[in-house]
């Protein structure tokens, strides 16, 4: 006869079991957590381990690979009623937020629904302590001896995810371990303190991951994003370090926050900063809130998350790749890692329990949030609708605002008004030929809000980031702001690429970025490529300056035809056929106004210590993930040694290259471009190179001097340096799209500035991108930096013999969200100079 035994014995059965065998850090990995550094893989086989040991409590989700193939997971903790039905709390929490699929649009229910707390671990890698501290918290969490987080469970599904960037963490990590003695050793200056370039805290291609959420431009981020859009957590936590002489930083934050912030999100900041500050008062444990760490710019870990309705919040602890295992502070004391992971925890498990505490107040403001943008309540504009000629222009906007979840359309009646961001009026919609449009009356509305608004108000101006970014100037494409509710439709239709057969030569239109990475294809495959320098016509239709003309002539062992259709389907774009070199107007194929490039041009890039590690990460990540086009990366002390001759194109990134300066570097550089190279030279190696190749910096005119100026408040002595704050403002550069650094441009292009550095007009060279007198749109800036930014070179060409420099004072790549700079760097790399 069979044993029989019911379900609940057998349950209960297995949990006694589960109950003898979670293991803790300690006992799993050898070493009280806090002695040494836990190496990204060990962290990935302990949550192994639990979830193994827990799988009633644990569901473990490996969510993608890094760049350097890490694994990035996801931690689900539960109690075992909760975790067996994970995915249909997690559509009703979607149904909560009107945002689950049609499929899945059975009514919510907010009684005994879990509310969703997400903590984020390290994002920046060499922040490592919160890693340490997420060992603690899944094991205080599934441990059976501790019945105070069972508690809290019964109505809370815990989210962690332990390392946000394992490529940033083992490097540091591994560095660090690599330094470290027998013992670690706490004075400040030795070496295991003092981390080499590029550092840990970005990840493999440099990038802030925490500058990243709204943009998506990073695999870690893409994956990520994707799982955060599934749940909509209403907590998330994203745990950093900063200096070692700080004290811990918890919420509430600090002004500004931006005007969408509800009343209580900010109230929910405050009970959490509460809770936690009575654990950090009984330990003795000094922590400040409400200063540094502003809501504004929506790519952070915590102003992301609260624009898509949770209460979204960074929590800084003293250390950073400076703490090592320990160190003596400036107050004497010593700081060690077992401190920095304790007070993580405590913070962690004090969020757990506030969110707990307040379960359905936070759940029923969750669904009000949603509700509000569904009814239309968010925002004085209540529809956004952009335009182009080339659909290419919308695409990226589409992409963005998918990753983001956020609705779109395309609008029909065609009869509205609105704020033109271009003319910064009121004016009748005009149509560029493709439209799309995001209604303000959707579940996403503050997210839609933030990116598109025209201006976005901030309430005080000293701030740690940009202050604008809206995505009309960012992505270079008309638009217009309405304060009505226009019916959208959804006629968006991607343009049919039609093969087309041609015994002569192919015409290939150059008016998006997609056009240049179709150019750099081409390149790669050896076909050779001409463009026009001027506009022509040919068959009754306008050709403007940099269309692509690929020819018969010079390719001919090759099967051109087929290449270039090939990479014309890849890019979407549709080229034309042309069967003679007689033009019906302009140029013909033989005028020296048709430039040839005659080979893929051989790029370098500086890199090394001298160089800004996110610019130059910004080029590399430029060439291989967007334009997929090879680069050499070099270490800038290496210049000097280098032979020149191996490449046509040297791009020196933002940094401060002493060589760039020096006469015997400059000479060597000026060689170079003079036997026909070219050198891209981008912010601060701009200035590093102004006065070695004749540019001057413009400078303040002189300031009016009042009675009593140097007599300042020592009590304002924080706004002091406002004057001449640039966080990041938007101002229209007037363009010369008659230079190939201009090229598919209209005749003006939005920079984001970050600086006051402007230059003087150049007398000998073309001065391509100027700031004239009414420069400024929006965005923070101060009133002596927003003086001083006028009557300037910003992007400038300077021949020499057949070479040639290219100086961008400002950076058309930044964080790679910039996207209507991408087609600029591509001009300069492949155009200028021909
Ligand atoms: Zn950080």
């Amino acid at each position: 006869m069979k044993p029989i035994i019911s379900l609940l014995s057998f349950l209960m059965l297995i949990s006694a079991s589960f109950a003898q065998n979670v293991p803790s850090p300690e006992s799993y990995l050898g070493y009280k957590i806090g002695t040494r550094y836990t190496r990204h893989h060990k962290i990935v086989e302990y949550f192994n381990a639990v979830a193994k040991a827990r799988p009633d409590m644990v569901k473990l989700e490996q969510y993608g690979l890094t760049n350097e193939g890490r694994e990035l997971l996801l931690a689900f903790v539960g109690t075992p009623e909760n975790i067996q039905k994970l995915e249909s709390i997690r559509l009703n929490n979607l149904r909560l937020a009107g945002i689950a699929k049609d499929k899945d649009k059975a009514a919510p229910v907010i009684n005994g629904a879990p509310g969703i707390v997400w903590l984020s671990y390290n994002v920046h890698g060499n922040e490592p302590s919160s890693s340490e501290a997420a060992l603690l918290m899944i094991h205080a969490l599934t441990d059976p001896a501790n019945t105070q987080t069972k508690e809290w469970l019964k109505n809370t599904i815990v989210v962690i995810d332990p390392c946000i960037n394992p490529d940033g963490r083992d490097r540091y990590v591994n560095w660090f371990n690599s330094m470290v003695g027998n013992n670690m050793n706490v004075h400040p200056m030795a070496r295991e303190h003092a981390e080499p370039w590029p550092g840990g805290r970005s990840n493999h291609y440099n990038f802030d991951l925490n500058r990243d959420w709204a943009w998506q431009t990073q695999v870690e981020t893409q994956q990520r994003i994707k799982k955060y859009n599934a749940w909509l957590p209403q907590v998330h936590v994203d745990f950093h370090e900063q200096g070692y002489n700080s004290p811990y930083y918890f919420a509430p934050a600090a002004q500004p926050f931006h005007e969408v912030i509800t009343t209580w999100q900010r109230d929910f900041q405050e009970l959490i900063g509460r809770n936690n500050a009575s654990y950090f008062d009984k330990n003795g444990w000094l922590f400040f809130t409400k200063e540094s760490f502003d809501l504004l710019y929506p790519a952070y870990g915590d102003s992301y998350p609260i624009y898509n309705g949770a209460i979204g919040m960074t929590y800084e602890q003293g250390g950073h790749s400076r703490g090592g295992l320990g160190v003596v502070t400036a107050d004497g004391d010593t700081l060690t890692l077992v401190d920095r992971a304790t007070h993580h925890f405590t913070t962690g498990l004090s969020t757990v329990e506030t969110s707990s505490r307040n379960h359905e107040k936070l759940m029923s403001e969750f669904k009000k949030y949603f509700d509000d943008g569904r009814s239309g309540k968010v925002g004085e504009y209540k529809t956004y609708v952009l335009t182009a000629s080339d659909p290419h222009k919308l695409n990226p906007v589409i992409e963005l605002l998918e990753k983001n979840g956020i609705q779109w359309g395309t609008v029909s009646n065609k009869n509205f008004r609105g704020f033109n961001y271009f003319t910064g009026k009121d004016e009748n919609f005009t149509d560029e030929g493709f439209n799309i449009a995001v209604s303000a009356y959707q579940p996403k509305a503050v997210m839609a809000k933030v990116l598109l608004e025209p201006k976005t108000i901030v309430n005080d101006s000293n701030t740690y980031d940009i202050t604008t970014w809206s995505l009309p100037y960012a992505y270079g494409v008309k638009g217009y702001a309405v304060k009505e509710k226009l019916d959208l439709g959804n006629d968006w239709k991607q343009p049919v690429v039609n093969k087309v057969n041609s015994s002569y030569g192919l015409l290939i239109p150059y008016t998006s970025f997609n056009s240049a990475k179709l150019l750099a294809e081409l390149l790669k495959q050896h076909i050779k490529v001409r463009f026009a320098e001027k506009p022509f016509r040919y068959k009754n239709k306008n050709y403007d300056r940099g269309t692509l003309i690929v020819l018969k002539t010079g390719n001919g062992t090759v099967n051109w035809n087929d290449i270039t259709n090939g990479a014309c389907m890849k890019f979407g774009v549709q080229a034309d056929v042309v069967e003679t070199g007689f033009m019906d107007q302009g140029a013909d194929f033989g005028s020296s106004d048709i430039k040839n490039i005659s080979e893929a041009p051989k790029v370098a890039l500086l890199t090394g210590d001298q160089a800004s590690s996110l610019g130059a990460g910004e080029v590399w990540h430029y060439f291989e993930r967007m334009l997929d086009y090879p680069i050499t990366l070099i270490n800038g002390s290496d210049l000097g040694r280098m032979n020149l001759k191996d490449f046509n194109v040297i791009i020196a990134p933002d940094g401060y290259f002493r060589s760039l300066g020096e006469k015997s570097g400059a000479d060597r550089l000026k060689d170079f471009v003079r036997g026909g190279g070219k050198i891209i030279a981008m912010e601060g190696s701009v200035s590093a190179m102004a006065a070695e190749f004749g540019l001057k910096t413009k400078s303040d005119k002189e300031e009016e001097k009042g009675d009593y100026v140097d007599v300042k408040k020592y009590g304002e002595r924080d706004r002091s340096y406002l004057p001449n704050a640039i966080p990041g403002a938007i101002f229209k550069v007037d363009l010369d799209n008659t230079h190939p650094l201009g090229f598919g441009y209209p005749d003006f292009y939005y920079t984001l500035k970050q600086d006051g550095n402007l230059y003087e007009f150049m007398k000998g060279g073309w001065n391509v991108g100027v700031l004239k007198k009414e420069a400024y749109v929006t965005g923070v800036a101060g009133t002596k930096v927003k003086n001083r930014l006028k009557d300037g070179m910003l992007f400038g060409v300077q021949n020499m013999g057949s070479g040639s420099v290219v100086f961008l004072a400002e950076n058309p790549l930044f964080r790679n969200f910039w996207e209507n700079g991408k087609l600029l760097m591509a001009n300069a790399v492949f155009l200028v100079g021909q």
